[in-house]
Parts: structure tokens; C-alpha cells; sequence
């Protein structure tokens, strides 16, 4: 008997708790402490990022990343219209242009072949965004990068333990974000990582996420007190944080391997819908990994979107569309001035994720494809 499924469920692995009442019982509660260090050293040393900063959330790291860039007015960023608003709201913060690009044709990642001839003069950033935990195509982006002297940031919200060409993504561009949200694989309930491959900004990223002050080398016991010497502000996650994040990184390949297996369950439940043209599956290309973050299929319409989710959720399956094209968005329209968008509208309209999380079971991932079988059966 299935009950109702919800698209996500939050997974705690256990020990999460017996963290954090360690953390409140030393007495060291703010950030920066041994569980904090702990995180930052998991994700330095496997994924081989020269430098990490647990941060409050991905959209703390993505702020950061924009300041230490040194985002002034006018300077233009290069980011893909179909993502989440903080991807962008970083910049725009700090006075930046945003120059929208579409999405490819096959999966929702920029396209990168449009990507040139938006590069102005004033263009001082890419942010890509791995849709989906799957990589975007990192070797033509850094040889723009290197062509046109941009830097890249990686918004890697979704993409931990996910690769390109065998690099962790987060790890190639000369910044990267990670999210620890709880619809995400690995949670802290919000939490985010700064991860910094470029020696350039190690320093100043210490000093900006500590209030713009050199506290970090005071309490390495290289200056003797501390004072303000930049702009910054609290980017630094309490240890309570750090304490319930490190838990669930301690079970990292277990939560992958349940994750990817409920995607493949997925992928080959939808099979023979895909080979007659009913829908389409995710698609990844070949330099890229799947990281089991998000199962998404593609409909042939909104409207036949809609009619979908209340099909399944008649049947108690929760399922959801996902971003609105950004340059659309009550916000921006009427400062948008670049071309039409195709596919960026396209996944906006036809895009639907279905349930994943790590305690769904492969027997309801059966009954949810054969509710969408029904649907596709019974004329839509
Ligand atoms: C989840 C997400 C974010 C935001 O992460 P927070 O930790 O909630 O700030 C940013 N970008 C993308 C692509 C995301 O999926």
C-alpha cells in the first residue's frame, strides 16, 4: 500500500543530534570551530578545492563570490536565465549588469556556444549553473575565461559528488558555491560552502566573511588584535551547523548510492515512454556524472504539464515545476533587452521534477511511472 508522496523529505542520518549537543556542550557555539573545520578540510581534500569556507547558505557563498570579485556598477555578468534567483541577485547586488544566456537545446545547463557573443569589454563574470548535479561544459568556459580574462563561478548548489572530465565540480572555475538546503542531497537545513581554486582571493575571503576584519589570522595567532581592514560581512554558519552538516557528510556514499539508484530506477521505469515520444529524460552529456540530486522529465507542453501533476497528485504523488525564466520574472522584464530565450522558456514551461529523496522506495518510484504510464495511456 503506498501512502502519500511528497516531492522531497528532509534525511537525517543519525548521529546528527549527538553533534550538536556535543557543539553546546564545549561551550564553543559561533563558527569557525572544530566541526566547521572539519566540514571545510572534507571538502578540500576530496574534491581537491585549494580552499573552503562554510558559509550560511549558497547564497552567502554566491555574495561572497561577487565581492571578492570586486562587482562595481556597470560591470556585466554572464548568467543563465533559467535558475534560481540568488545565482543573480549576488551580482545585482553589488551594481552588476546581468547579461542573460539561454539554456541548451538537450539539458537545461547555459549553452555555451552562445556564450561568446555576449562578452563585452565590461564582462567580468560567468556563472554557470549545474542544472540537475550535471556538469556544464567547464573546458569551454575556461577557455573563454582565460580568452577574455573572466573569471568563472560555479554555482554548484546542486552538484556535490557530481563531475566533470573526473574534477569535482565547485572545483574548476575560480570560485564555486555549494548548497546544503534541505531539498538538497547533503543538508544542514540552510547552509552553504564557498570553494576557492584561485590563491588570489584566499586572504581576502577570510577577512570578508569575518566583517571585513583580519579576526581569522588573530586567532591563528599571526597579528596581534584585530581590526577592520575591508568591507564584509557574517558569512560564518554557527557550530550547531557545522555539527548537523558534518554528520550527513560522514554519510555521503551511502546517501549517493541510495540516490542513484532511485534515479535509475526513474530513468529506466520512463524508458519506453522516452523511446515513443512521449516525454524526454534528463540528459547528460558524456563528460559529465549524475549525482542522483533531482529526476526531471520534459513535457510537451504547460499544459499538459498541469494536467500531469493533478493526475498524480489525485493519487497522493507530489510533483513540481521548477525556475521561471529569470528574465521574465516580475524584476527584470521590462530591464531585459537581449534576444528571446527558446529553450530557457521551454524548460520553464515543460520542465516537471518528480519525487526523490533518500527514504523513497524503488516500489514507489514503480508506482509513480506507472501512474505517468496511465496518464499517457488514457489520452492526456
Ligand atoms: C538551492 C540553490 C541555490 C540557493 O541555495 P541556498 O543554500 O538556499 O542559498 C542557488 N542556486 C541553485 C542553482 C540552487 O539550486
Amino acid at each position: 500500500m503506498i501512502n502519500s508522496i511528497p516531492f522531497n523529505k528532509p534525511h537525517i542520518t543519525g548521529k546528527e543530534t549527538d553533534y550538536i549537543a556535543e557543539v553546546i556542550r564545549s561551550g564553543k557555539i559561533s563558527g569557525d570551530g572544530p566541526y566547521t573545520k572539519k566540514c571545510n578540510l572534507f571538502f578540500e581534500k576530496k574534491y581537491e578545492i585549494k580552499k573552503t569556507l562554510l558559509t550560511p547558505s549558497c547564497t552567502a557563498a554566491l555574495e561572497m563570490a561577487a565581492i571578492l570579485l570586486n562587482i562595481k556598477e556597470g560591470d556585466e555578468v554572464i548568467v543563465p536565465a533559467y535558475t534560481f534567483v540568488s545565482t543573480v541577485n549576488a551580482f545585482v547586488l553589488r551594481g552588476a549588469k546581468i547579461i542573460f544566456a539561454d539554456s541548451n537545446l538537450l539539458n537545461p545547463n547555459i549553452d555555451t556556444d552562445s556564450i561568446e557573443s555576449l562578452i563585452t569589454a565590461k564582462t567580468k563574470a560567468i556563472v554557470p549553473v549545474h542544472y540537475a548535479g550535471i556538469a556544464c561544459d567547464m573546458d569551454k568556459l575556461m577557455v573563454l575565461a582565460v580568452k577574455h580574462n573572466i573569471d568563472i563561478v560555479e554555482d554548484a548548489a546542486q552538484s556535490i559528488e557530481s563531475y566533470y572530465k573526473n574534477r569535482a565540480l565547485g572545483s574548476i572555475g575560480q570560485l564555486g558555491a555549494f548548497s546544503f538546503h534541505d531539498t538538497k542531497n547533503i543538508i544542514s537545513g540552510e547552509g552553504g560552502l564557498l570553494s576557492i581554486n584561485d590563491n588570489r582571493f584566499i586572504d581576502r575571503a577570510e577577512i570578508v566573511r569575518e566583517k571585513g576584519t583580519n579576526r581569522t589570522s588573530f586567532s591563528r595567532g599571526e597579528v596581534d588584535k584585530y581590526e577592520w581592514i575591508d568591507i564584509g560581512s557574517s558569512f560564518l554558519p554557527s557550530e550547531v551547523t557545522a555539527a548537523f552538516l558534518y554528520a550527513q557528510l560522514e554519510n555521503l556514499d551511502m546517501i549517493q548510492l541510495k540516490r542513484k539508484k532511485l534515479w535509475d530506477a526513474y530513468h529506466a521505469n520512463l524508458e519506453s515512454l522516452h523511446k515513443n515520444g512521449m516525454l524526454e529524460r534528463p540528459y547528460i552529456p558524456d563528460f559529465a556524472t549524475n549525482n542522483g540530486y533531482m529526476y526531471y522529465i520534459l513535457l510537451k507542453s504547460p499544459k499538459e504539464r498541469t494536467k500531469l501533476i493533478h493526475h498524480l497528485r489525485n493519487k497522493n504523488i507530489s510533483s513540481v515545476f521548477h525556475f521561471l525564466s529569470l528574465h521574465k520574472s516580475p524584476y527584470f522584464k521590462d530591464k531585459y533587452q537581449g534576444a528571446e530565450l527558446k529553450n530557457s522558456d521551454r524548460y520553464t514551461d515543460c520542465l516537471l521534477r518528480l519525487p526523490m529523496y533518500y527514504d523513497l522506495g524503488v516500489n514507489e518510484i514503480e508506482f509513480i511511472c506507472n501512474e505517468i504510464n496511465i496518464f499517457f495511456s488514457t489520452g492526456t
